[in-house]
């Protein structure tokens, strides 16, 4: 092997899609057993490799010289071979150091809880104190000498101003899960979430429905990678490049989630821009119609409207964790808050605000088959998109141009 990543599970690792877009070497994802481990750090078969989850400290005791920093943390995700001499690092200090000033969520002076005890958190530890938090508190599911439990946190320290989340709790495929409850933390400033897929945890989104600051690991992978490109090639690479990388992979992960009123354009607008962008395009009614295996007037006349919901709100859930996809939505999607939710865990919705003199009924949209019932509908909905959207856009006279008008916003 010339670069890659060792792990003992890497489905959903970015890695190689992070280096590769460097041109510098090629890398590979390569998953190693605990029993096999041995092998494969005596026979130095490589020239450079990232460590993952579990092997961070195991691969220590085979490593020839080890930085301070990587001493300091106790941790190495980073091993170059020269000449069949094993030298460690720790990029994710690093990374993590660069993902909280890229957040611009204060550090010093303040009181920081991280969660979880792993390699992630003690890499936190260290980058929050050298950042001069005025405390660290870590939080564990076991108290111990150096960390609190989960209900002293939420009796002790509802003053904190900062929550690190490095626990795995959110990550796919459990995204419904959050690590803490946000309630009583009334002095908060921001949430840190490590976790990148979904793009917006549970917790991040409880945050941000509080009005706090919160920031996914996205950009700590990428700062983490490139820091650990300098170590493979010997060459100084710019900033400027650690955030074109992300931009790339961000856009790549994120979806456009198109809301607004039956009528409003969104299917029209959602194809063209898959097309322009070369990006999957789905429309949640026509995944319901699939699943339903029936048309929606069917649906509606047969079972009523909550049965539709329901469907509506399955079909959110799996399109919600799709990456890099338009996902045009039905007119009713954003009524309930779950649903909204859900649709933001990997995408930016976009509102198609047309006004409601230009929407015109049509006989297979059950609610909005008559001019008055869609004027009604406006009514009762607008505050609903404007509240669910994170970009209003008034919608132009061809689809192009709204599209045109979304990517600007990308
Ligand atoms: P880890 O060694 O497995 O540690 C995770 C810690 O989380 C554990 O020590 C545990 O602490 C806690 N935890 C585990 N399962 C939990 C559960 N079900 N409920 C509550 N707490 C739980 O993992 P790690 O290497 O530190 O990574 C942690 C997270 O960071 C992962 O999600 C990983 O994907 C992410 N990560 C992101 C980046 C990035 O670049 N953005 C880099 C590295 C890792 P207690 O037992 O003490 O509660």
């Amino acid at each position: 092997m010339d670069h890659g990543l060792i792990g003992e599970h890497l489905p959903h690792s970015f890695s190689k899609e992070i280096h590769e877009k460097l041109g510098y070497y090629g890398y590979e994802l390569c998953e190693v057993s605990r029993d096999d481990l041995h092998r494969f750090m005596t026979q130095r078969d490589f020239r450079g490799i990232n460590v993952t989850i579990p092997y961070k400290e195991a691969v220590i005791p085979y490593l020839h010289e080890i930085s301070d920093r990587a001493k300091k943390i106790g941790a190495v995700n980073t091993v170059v071979n020269k000449n069949g001499v094993l030298y460690g690092d720790n990029t994710d200090y690093g990374g993590m150091t660069a993902l909280i000033l890229k957040s611009g969520i204060e550090i010093k002076g303040k009181k920081v809880l991280i969660l979880g005890t792993g390699g992630t958190a003690k890499t936190a530890r260290a980058v929050i104190s050298d950042l001069g938090a005025a405390s660290v508190i870590t939080v564990s599911r076991t108290k111990s000498d150096t960390a609190i439990s989960y209900g002293e946190a939420v009796s002790l320290h509802l003053d904190a101003d900062v929550i690190l989340n490095a626990t795995p709790v959110g990550m796919f495929p459990l995204t419904d899960a959050a690590p803490i409850s946000l309630d009583g933390f009334n002095n908060l400033l921001g949430v840190i979430d490590v976790i990148y897929n979904p793009l917006n945890t549970r917790l991040m989104l409880d945050a941000r429905e509080r009005g706090i600051k919160a920031e996914n690991g996205l950009y700590m992978l990428v700062a983490q990678a490139i820091l650990a490109a300098e170590i493979f090639t010997g060459k100084k690479l710019s900033a400027e490049i650690t955030n074109r990388i992300y931009r790339d992979i961000l856009q790549k992960k994120q979806n456009i989630v198109l809301v607004g009123m039956p009528g409003s354009g969104k299917s029209t607008v959602g194809k063209t821009l898959a097309a322009e962008l070369s990006m999957p395009f789905v429309d949640t009614d026509e995944l319901i119609v699939k699943k339903a295996g029936m048309e929606i007037t069917e649906i509606f006349s047969r079972f009523g409207e909550e049965y539709f919901r329901d469907l509506e709100s399955e079909v959110i859930k799996e399109a919600g964790l799709l990456n890099g996809t338009v996902i045009s939505t039905g007119g009713g999607a954003v009524l309930r808050r779950k649903n909204v939710n859900e649709l933001k865990k990997n995408g930016k919705i976009f509102f198609l605000d047309r006004p409601v003199s230009e929407l015109i009924p049509t006989d297979d949209r059950p609610l909005a088959d008559k001019k008055e019932k869609i004027e009604a509908l406006y009514g009762v909905r607008y505050p609903i998109y404007c509240a669910a959207a994170d970009i209003t856009v008034g919608v132009s006279e061809t689809p192009e141009n709204t599209a045109d008008a979304i990517k600007r916003f990308l």
